[in-house]
């Protein structure tokens, strides 16, 4: 049972639905069985009993029959006129043969005469004395008919009185009930009966107790029925019974065809009925092990539906069941497309590029070319500084549209900021991917309409082919973009192959852009400080921020390494951002009269944003924008010289002091200190070197320094080295110096030190 219960719990629904149906049917057949098959029996023993009542009946008929045969065939010859004269005569002989012949006639042993003197004539058995007694007593009370013991066996007597004309006697018949007379009887029977007489107290206790009753006994396993019925005794010791017997349960047997027919009826039902059970188990589980099937190959990453072919409840299960595949299918394409594609132009990104060339640089046969061209916009940056970012992502999105249109069908992906890739395979010389390279270049002679600019743009490419370049994808990208840099140095609108032998320098520089780029977003950066020293005032009124990079292997990189880098790629905007809100946050906390210097890069002065950023770090640092000096080279006023002096009277109005660096190393014209009011030069390093033995070196500082008095301007000599320097300058006119012979640029730790040190009070040392 508890296996059973298992088996239930454990097993599958059909075998659950199927066990539990036939279970159901199982038991109701068998009901069924056990009660038709009850139900005949009953009806047969009822059946059979009734008829062994009828028998009983008809068994006591015949006998009444046969002592009435008897009594006839005895009274008539008991009145025979011929007879009572022969026994009025004891006519032996003829007595005798009359009484052959009644025996003959009656088919009985015994026909004799019972004289009243107490002799028999005729009888051939002997008749006990006391059964001789008995029978002259019934005689005597009137008896003429019934059963006697003769020869110990029952016998059918009949006696009639043979008058002659007195009664002279009685004349006897008697027929024995012995076993083959009963069984002679019995077989008159329809039924198998077996009759016996026997008298009543060798009867069974509860036979002898209901006697005239039917009777069921059970005898070795047999079910028999049993009637005893009292005869008529002619004697009164006697009580003769007839003890009919009948086999019920052989009896039953006739119908036992009946009971195995409907057994039999009922196992083909029920193999019906279970098979039909397991065909509707499985019906309905078939569908939903589908959908079970269905869910786990989901939940192994499988985009699998169901079939559906009903609209019943399990349908429509698998109806919602295929509406929620779809919409993980959709979540799944939205997310793995997010995932590997750019935001704003929808162009596949990096990832997604690499994978396709991995696909492709498998895929390829002998002799197949796969070229990945890398793609920078020439003058995005400014695009993006100078119109903003709104403006530069619409233009992005217009060179994608135009990509598109000229590379058919070759993968375009977005790697970041301006740089795009394209993929071109299935090419099988270097002159169509040329061809190709140089119909990309020729889409971007036109300029592009973008929100009311027209903005004409165009694009380096670096390209390297796969098998020469690389079989890699990684080593493909990374040469397409060294080769990228290389069309970028020598100029713009071009492209340019990898070659094997591009120069280490190249290679270098790349790898110092993207160390670059890591150093912005880590903080690698310090600003280290040179004091600005005024020789009349003997003291320190300024500090230039000098910048410094922590390389992680590197170590202390300086500027000249990695600024003119940082100006090419833009990067020093971000830079120069940090630089000038760090300087002023740091001095703002240095005594008033101490200023801090930033030098600025061109590139960074065309942005639009400087102002903003300048007002920025004033306001958030609290310095006064008078202690902010700002050093311009020479080079900002080649270019757009009316823009520039814009910009720098506005920076002028804002307070905000600008000095002129390097002074004579650019144009030898000295005409444009006229055209905007410097608050300081410095006058480049190489003079002062020179100061000491080139007469010419004394002659321009002295110039520059008339020059600028005249107009208002301060002068600074940079790079002072020696003691003789600062004589030389004091005497051409040169009031501040900046150099190591003061102090090398420091750390800010150490600039309340240098401070203290250079101070005029006297508790500093002299200079010159
Ligand atoms: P610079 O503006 O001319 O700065 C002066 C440079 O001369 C500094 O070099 C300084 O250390 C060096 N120097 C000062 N006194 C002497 C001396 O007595 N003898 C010698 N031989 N050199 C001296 P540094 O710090 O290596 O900077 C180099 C250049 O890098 C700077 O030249 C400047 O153009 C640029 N730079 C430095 N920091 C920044 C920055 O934050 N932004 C920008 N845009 N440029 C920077
Ligand atoms: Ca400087
Ligand atoms: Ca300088």
């Amino acid at each position: 049972m508890k296996s059973v219960q298992r088996l239930l719990r454990s097993g599958s629904l059909s075998v659950r639905i199927a066990v539990l149906y036939s279970a159901l049917f199982v038991l109701t057949f068998g009901a069924l069985v056990a009660v038709a098959t009850g139900g005949i029996e009953r009806y047969a023993a009822s059946k059979i009993s009734e008829e062994m009542t009828a028998n009983s009946k008809a068994f006591n008929k015949v006998l009444e029959l046969e002592s009435k045969r008897m009594a006839t065939a005895t009274e008539i010859l008991a009145a025979d006129f011929g007879f009572r004269e022969a026994v009025a005569l004891a006519d032996e002989p003829t007595i005798a043969s009359a009484l052959v012949s009644l025996r003959n006639r009656l088919d009985v042993p015994n026909a004799f005469i019972m004289t009243l003197d107490g002799t028999t004539i005729g009888l051939r058995q002997r008749l006990r004395a006391e059964d001789a007694d008995s029978v002259w007593n019934a005689l005597d009370e009137g008896s003429r008919s019934g059963l006697v013991k003769i020869g110990g066996e029952y016998h059918g007597v009949v006696a009639s009185p043979v008058e002659a004309p007195n009664l002279f006697g009685w004349l006897v018949v008697g027929k024995p009930f012995n076993k083959s007379e009963m069984q002679n009887l019995a077989q008159l029977a329809p039924i198998n009966l077996t009759a016996k007489v026997l008298d009543a107290r060798s009867l069974p206790k509860t036979l002898a107790a209901k006697a005239g009753e039917q009777v069921e006994l059970m005898e070795s396993g047999e079910r028999i029925l049993y009637r005893a019925s009292p005869l008529p005794s002619l004697s009164a010791s006697e009580k003769p019974t007839l003890l009919l017997r009948h086999s019920l349960s052989e009896a039953l047997l006739a119908y036992r065809p009946i009971t195995w027919i409907l057994t039999a009826l009922a196992m083909v039902g029920l193999a019906i009925i279970v098979s039909a059970g397991w065909l509707l188990a499985k019906g309905i589980t078939r569908p939903i092990a589908r959908l079970e099937e269905a869910a786990r190959q989901i939940s192994l990453g499988e985009r699998h539906k169901v079939a559906v072919n009903s609209t019943d409840e399990i349908g429509r299960l698998g109806d919602s069941f295929n509406e929620m595949v779809d919409a993980i299918v959709q979540r799944e394409d939205k997310i793995s497309h997010i995932a590997l594609h750019d935001a704003l132009t929808d162009l596949p990104n990096r990832k997604y590029f690499r994978d396709q060339l991995d696909i492709g640089l498998k895929r390829a046969g002998e002799g197949d070319l796969i070229a990945v061209f890398y793609l920078d916009l020439d003058n995005f940056k400014s695009v993006n500084d100078t119109l903003g970012h709104p403006v530069g992502d619409a233009l992005l999105k217009e060179v994608t549209e135009r990509m598109t249109s000229v590379l058919d069908g070759h993968l375009i992906a977005r790697l970041g900021g301006d740089e795009f890739a394209v993929l071109v395979d299935n090419v099988d010389s270097v002159d169509a991917i040329t061809m190709i390279a140089e119909r990309l270049e020729k889409s971007f002679s036109d300029s592009f309409h973008v929100e009311g600019h027209l903005m004409p743009t165009t694009t380096s490419i670096g390209i390297a082919v796969a098998p020469h370049d690389g079989s890699k994808s990684d080593m493909l990208m990374k040469n397409a973009d060294l080769a990228l840099y290389r069309a970028k140095q020598e100029g713009k609108g071009q492209y340019h192959y990898f070659e094997q032998e591009m120069d280490e320098l190249a290679r270098k520089r790349r790898e110092t852009e993207i160390d670059l780029k890591l150093a912005i977003e880590q903080g690698q950066f310090e600003l280290y400080y040179q004091p600005l020293f005024n020789t009349e005032q003997q003291r320190i009124n300024g500090f230039e921020a000098l910048i410094r990079w922590h390389h992680p292997e590197r170590g202390l990189v300086q500027p000249i390494d990695f600024i003119p880098l940082a100006e090419e790629t833009g990067l020093i905007i971000q830079i120069g951002e940090w630089v000038i809100k760090e300087a002023c946050r740091q001095a703002a906390s240095w005594p008033d009269h101490i200023r801090v210097a930033v030098n600025l890069s061109p590139v960074q002065f065309r942005t639009k944003g400087l102002q903003s950023i300048l007002i920025q770090a004033l306001t958030q640092s609290g310095l006064p924008p008078q202690r902010l000096e700002l050093e311009i080279t020479e080079s900002f006023l080649i270019e757009n010289v009316a823009e520039t002096l814009k910009s720098l009277h506005s920076l002028h109005d804002m307070g905000v002091r600008v000095a002129l660096d390097d002074f004579g190393t650019g144009y030898s014209s000295l005409s444009y200190l006229r055209s905007f009011p410097f608050d300081k030069i410095k006058i480049d390093r190489s003079f002062v070197v020179d100061i000491m033995d080139d007469k010419g070196s004394a002659a321009i500082i002295q110039a520059i320094t008339g020059l600028a008095a005249a107009l208002g301007m301060e002068t600074l000599a940079e790079g002072v080295e020696q003691d003789e320097q600062v004589e030389m300058l004091l005497k051409n006119g040169c009031n501040n110096i900046q150099g190591y012979l003061l102090s090398r640029p420091v750390p800010i730790t150490e600039v309340e030190a240098l401070i203290e040190s250079l101070s005029g009070d006297g508790r500093g040392r002299k200079v010159a």
